[in-house]
């Protein structure tokens, strides 16, 4: 079973310091999202598939010009299997609904790591190098016009940067090719309603490539 993970984990670009070669094998590349979903749902590359309820693999239109990506499920996404559906869900909702005058079935949304940490915990780096290469999937399947990173774990495991959020939000970075804005993380915005503003801000920047 482990060998089978390895096996797709090198299919989505998964580097091994000693390289493995694949040669006669069943299992073939994930073309589309529905195929890379029973990977991820069946995942036990870390110590999180112990813990977890559900995997939350992410929703949305496999078109989408924009893609959200969070930082990991929480209490609310772990138990329906879901991103973004509990009162961070609400806050990211209202800012695709409200300010971008998006349907939420229009854009993608998903996180860095797709099942829950215990308490809500940071992903360690560990559980990050295992689900990654998910994420990075997804945004090649779907390659989106642009991705708004939201929050610091995110941005920061997305594009290998470690600049603060605050200084690094409402900027352009890019990921292959493709506009990544990050911004603040909605759950951030609720314990600091304050830099509201500063997350409208980003979100009319956001609009204008759209
Ligand atoms: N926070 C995240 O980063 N992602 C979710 O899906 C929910 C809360």
């Amino acid at each position: 079973m482990k060998l089978k993970h390895l096996y797709n984990l090198k299919l989505l670009n998964q580097e091994y310091f000693e390289g493995f070669d694949i040669k006669e094998t069943d299992i073939k590349m994930p073309k589309n999202l529905e195929e890379l979903q029973k990977v991820v749902l069946n995942c036990n590359l870390c110590n999180l598939a112990k813990t977890r309820t559900n995997v939350v693999f992410g929703e949305g239109n496999s078109n989408a010009k924009i893609m959200f990506i969070g930082e990991a499920p929480g209490r609310d996404e772990d138990l329906q299997g879901k991103p973004f559906v509990g009162r961070s869900g609400e806050v990211l909702t209202k800012m695709i609904e409200n300010v971008l005058n998006l349907k939420r079935e229009e854009v993608y949304i998903a996180n860095i790591i797709k099942c829950r940490p215990p308490q809500n915990r940071d992903p360690e780096f560990s559980e990050v190098e295992s689900c990654k290469n998910y994420i990075l999937k997804q945004i090649e399947i779907i390659n989106p016009t642009i991705i708004v990173t939201l929050g610091r774990i995110a941005f920061r495991y997305l594009l290998n940067d470690e600049t603060p959020i605050t200084k690094a939000r409402g900027k352009l970075y890019d990921y292959k090719g493709i506009k990544v804005i990050p911004t603040f993380h909605p759950s951030y915005l609720l314990r600091n309603p304050t830099k509201k503003r500063e997350a409208m801000i980003d979100l009319k920047f956001i609009k204008e490539f759209l």
